[in-house]
């Protein structure tokens, strides 16, 4: 075990299972430990280097506006903010921007201001939230209400008042949940944390038209599928739908901290001064690399390649096991992969690490792939020749 690992054991709080494994340098799709043994990363840091470690462009980016300016507080307007948040809307259905600092962060703003705005426009009994099982939405108490899985709840509750749960993809529980009470609904268009779980377009139409009828928000968390994960800059653009509010966050700055709520001048205008606020919210940094983010993976032939990428692998995972022995289902869109196993997939898990490569599993038997968008074909023929000879290892 090297001295980091053993530091970081001493010193950090017990809040993550970790790996004995502690990294110094990261390059493209690879990450080097302290002894230089090389990684390859199918994570991405849990789809957020979707460009990938240290990305020239953004490095470049990153030392430019580091000797220009840090911080002002939201007290003034900043370059890399106003140029971001023109750039997001220019890309999306949104016409403003809220700045903040992380995925459960812009849950919190989106929450807020649906809240506001239904209080604003019909008065304080349409409060209430419809979320879905098996959701994940982050885990300060207001994201964590409305996150659909109670084991993250044990021990935290009581949770925010007026949430309805209802199964993915189930019209029938959608109906009946709705009413003039409801403000908003939020959703993954894919359920990232909860398995790769992609929701269907006949139920998300209904949602749509649902949300429209009761004077509700539509809340899209796109905080993992966002940002050109699933092969279009964001899910939303599979189904055809609008939401009224999108919150991205993850691979919006690449890994530094950032995150945003995009939606119309309508909707925005409810959080007027004094309502919500982030000190380090749209930090110039974090903006001015964001923005390169954008510039490079919102190019069309970059998001087609992502597609191709995504269909080619999901394809040759199939082929591993096309009676489905050993493989459940292979879900996902563009690089956002989930292999489902009939069995724990633990041993699998611990093979590939064997073999140095990184995945991450949202359930115990679910592996889910994140490589960073730039992965390569030569790095698919490694993974699915080191997965082959992993499951061959529990037949
Ligand atoms: C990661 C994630 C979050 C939480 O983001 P944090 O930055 O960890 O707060 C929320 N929603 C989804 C869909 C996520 O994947």
């Amino acid at each position: 075990m090297g001295y980091l690992v053993e530091m970081g054991e001493l010193y950090l709080a017990g809040n993550y299972k970790r790996e004995k494994l502690a990294f110094v340098r990261g390059s493209g799709t690879r990450l080097f430990t302290e002894d230089g043994e090389e990684y390859l990363d199918f994570t991405a840091g849990i789809a957020v280097c979707n460009l990938g470690h240290a990305h020239p462009a953004l490095v470049e980016v990153l030392q430019r506006q580091g000797q220009r300016l840090w911080h002002t507080s939201n007290l003034y307007y900043t370059e890399p903010q106003a140029k971001l948040a023109k750039k997001l809307v220019d890309l999306t259905f949104a016409e403003k921007v809220f700045f903040a600092n992380s995925g459960a962060e812009a849950i919190e703003a989106a929450l807020k201001l649906a809240r506001r705005l239904a209080f604003e426009n019909y008065g304080p009994q349409k409060y209430k939230f419809i979320a879905l099982e098996n959701s994940f939405h982050g885990r300060t108490f207001g994201a964590l209400s409305v996150t659909g899985q109670p084991k993250y709840w044990e021990g935290f509750q009581p949770l925010l008042e007026g949430v309805i749960f209802i199964p993915p993809n189930d019209l029938q529980a959608l109906e009946t949940a709705f009413s003039d009470e409801v403000c908003a609904m939020i959703l993954e268009p894919i359920q990232g944390e909860g398995g790769i779980f992609p929701l269907t377009k006949e139920f998300l139409g209904k949602v749509k038209e649902l949300c429209q009828k009761f004077k509700a928000l539509l809340i899209f968390d796109e905080i993992q599928t966002g940002i050109g994960r699933t092969g279009k800059l964001f899910a939303y653009e599979h189904f055809g739908i609008e939401p009224d509010i999108l919150c991205t966050s993850k691979a919006l700055a690449n890994g530094l901290p950032l995150s945003a709520m995009l939606a119309k001048s309508e909707v925005m205008q409810a959080l007027k001064p004094g309502t919500h606020a982030s000190t380090f919210g749209g930090n110039p940094i974090a903006c001015a690399v964001a923005l390169k983010v954008l510039e490079v993976v919102s190019e069309k032939s970059f998001l087609e390649e992502v597609a191709l990428k995504g269909k080619v692998l999901k394809e040759r995972l199939i082929y591993l096991d096309p009676e489905k022995k050993i493989i459940k289902e292979v879900r996902g869109e563009g690089l956002l992969i989930g292999i489902e196993f009939h069995k724990p997939s633990q041993p699998i898990y611990e093979t590939l690490l064997k073999k140095k490569i990184l995945v991450t599993q949202p359930k115990p038997n679910i592996i889910r792939l994140t490589p960073p968008l730039i992965v390569n074909y030569r790095e698919f023929d490694y993974f699915l020749e080191s997965l082959a000879q992993s499951l061959t290892g529990i037949k």
